[in-house]
């Protein structure tokens, strides 16, 4: 397996709030955070997330797990997130998004809130797993949208689930079968509202590992780069994963 990840704060914002972590050392997780909240607290949430997660996973190393733990890994960090919310003014209202792979031999557990991405590039397809937890997707869900009034829509930056700013919170949870040479791609909006799936694959496609990132975030930028932008790419190389 081989991993390359990449975050950049973007042209506008004044610090990157986006969090994410890689499966290396041993470690099984593939992450994006997007957190939110003012004073720096987005920052703290997304952190939170991916801490909270990457210590669950290390606990469960080695064990076959279920959808049904990865999602009670993730209703603690929500609880975790809430919790430090509440007790801060200064982080009150604070939340993030999270989308995570849980790698083991053979398959994945893929775990979704909010709305970071994860895509799955297999065969030459690309396949969005994760639907969006926002306004938009759901005005386009209903059909009272196009997909192409979402890009450019004044709310297309409402989220509708994320973590930290309930004391419950729902959350999306597959198993996935890993196929040899499954790529899996995760991001912060900062780099899906500008890269479309179709552009996603044709650069996975042709670009070297070694540079994947450093494209999808130099168009990202050459854009406008209004947002934190995060990307995660997870080449399962055939190994399916040990
Ligand atoms: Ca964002």
């Amino acid at each position: 397996m081989k991993v390359v990840a990449k975050t950049h704060c973007g042209k506008v914002r004044p610090i990157n709030e986006d969090s994410f972590l890689v499966p290396e050392n041993g470690g099984r997780v593939a992450l994006v955070a997007d957190g939110m909240g003012g004073h720096q607290a987005g920052e703290v949430a997304s952190a939170m997330a991916a801490n909270a997660i990457g210590q669950s996973a290390k606990k469960a190393a080695g064990r076959e797990i279920s959808v049904k733990t990865v999602v009670s890994w993730v209703r603690q960090a929500n609880k975790a997130i809430y919790k430090a919310a509440g007790e801060d003014l200064s982080r009150s209202g604070m939340g993030t998004t999270l989308t995570f792979l849980y790698f083991m031999r053979g398959h994945a557990m893929l775990a979704h809130v909010g709305d970071s991405r994860c895509y799955l590039i297999r065969k030459g397809e690309i396949y969005q797993l994760t639907k969006d937890h926002s306004l938009v997707a759901e005005l386009v869900r209903r059909g009272e949208i196009t997909p192409e009034q979402a890009k450019t829509h004044p709310y297309r930056n409402i989220i509708t689930r994320a973590l930290g700013t309930d004391d419950s919170v729902a959350v999306d949870a597959q198993d996935l079968d890993l196929e040899p040479g499954d790529i899996f791609l995760l991001c912060s909006d900062g780099l899906s509202n500008y890269l479309d799936k179709e552009e996603l694959l044709s650069l996975v496609m042709e670009k070297p590992a070694e540079e994947i990132c450093e494209e999808l975030v130099g168009r990202a930028l050459e854009r406008g780069g209004r947002d934190n932008i995060t990307v995660v790419v997870v080449y399962t190389d055939g190994e399916v994963v040990t």
